[in-house]
């Protein structure tokens, strides 16, 4: 990598940040590509995250992603939000136009687009989702915005959060005309009959992530169809509990790999205006 004088600087924010793959994807990119641009990872959590903003602005970073816990935050510290960050109230990705900060989510285009790349269409289509957090809203709001057609969110029953989730899911079914309910995740009637409508089921809760990997978020293999498409958000391990028992049933499923990647490519395309070389990107660090 060649640092010029005129190299133009992206990178991320949050708190930890020294495990992200983000800093090696991009760099990669910017290489094959042969762009004058550097991606760093700076260690920033909510109390500093203000200070840090005015300062790479002044400096005129082209733009950064953020992780947790500083994606909410960070929606009070833009100048514009695109719609999918509005309603997803969080934001991931900034680009900073001359001074001018717009906040955007990709994480839901990344979970969008790797769908598409594991061969499945689910436009007009039902989801099935597990948990609320920001990873499922990012994801509920963009499926809603591309024409899902309805959405069933199982998260725990928690009396604030989850009238948060209810009002969440209103604001989103009268924005997007897709359909969103929320029921209690300790419902299992309910569950078994929103899979045997949903042509896709999206686990977005840490429920099977290292190292709890023998934890499933459905215990019951039964409330599977061999037509359901079983994807994990989660990627370490690249096979969930969860896959493994709808793969025995005879599911399609798909982990939690490319919708990283894809976030990333995303923001890549927000920042330089070009497509991120993914073929490469992927051969060299989402090997399965
Ligand atoms: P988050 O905001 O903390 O949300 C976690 C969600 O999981 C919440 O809804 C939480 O419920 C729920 N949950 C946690 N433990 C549970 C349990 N035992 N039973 C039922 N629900 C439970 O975290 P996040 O950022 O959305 O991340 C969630 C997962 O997605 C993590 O595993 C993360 O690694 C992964 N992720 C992947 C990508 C990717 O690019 N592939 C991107 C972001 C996140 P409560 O609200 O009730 O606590």
């Amino acid at each position: 990598m060649n640092i010029s004088g005129k190299t133009k600087l992206t990178g991320l924010l949050g708190s930890p940040v020294s495990h992200s793959i983000s800093p090696a994807m991009h760099n990669e990119a910017f290489r094959i590509l042969g762009l004058d641009y550097v991606y760093l990872a700076f260690d920033v959590g909510p109390e500093k995250l203000k200070v840090a903003v005015d300062g790479l602005k002044a400096i005129g970073i082209r733009g950064f992603n953020l992780t947790m816990p500083d994606k909410v935050p960070m929606i009070e510290l833009v100048d514009e939000l695109t719609p999918a960050a509005r309603l997803a109230g969080a934001c991931n990705t900034v680009i900073n136009n001359d001074g001018h900060l717009i906040g955007h989510t990709t994480d839901g285009i990344g979970y969008m687009r790797s769908c598409q790349d594991a061969g499945h269409n689910i436009i007009g289509e039902k989801m099935t989702i597990l948990g609320a957090g920001g990873a499922a809203t990012a994801i509920i709001t963009q499926a809603a915005l591309d024409g899902v057609s309805a959405i069933d969110i199982f998260r725990r029953n928690r009396p604030d959060a989850f009238a948060q989730t209810e009002a969440f899911a209103k604001m989103v079914t009268e924005h997007t005309g897709c359909t969103i309910s929320v029921f209690d995740i300790a419902d299992e009637a309910q569950l078994k009959s929103s899979l045997e409508s949903s042509r896709i089921l999206t686990n977005a809760t840490n429920v099977g992530m290292a190292p709890d990997e023998d934890r499933s978020p459905i215990r019951n293999a039964s409330f599977f169809h061999p037509e359901l498409i079983v994807s994990d958000i989660i990627y370490n391990p690249r096979q969930t509990k969860l896959m493994s028992m709808a793969a025995d049933f005879g599911c399609p499923t798909f982990n939690g790999m490319y919708m990283l990647l894809y976030q990333g490519a995303a923001a890549f395309e927000c920042w330089t205006g070009m497509e991120m070389p993914v073929a490469q990107i992927k051969e060299n660090y989402f090997k399965a």
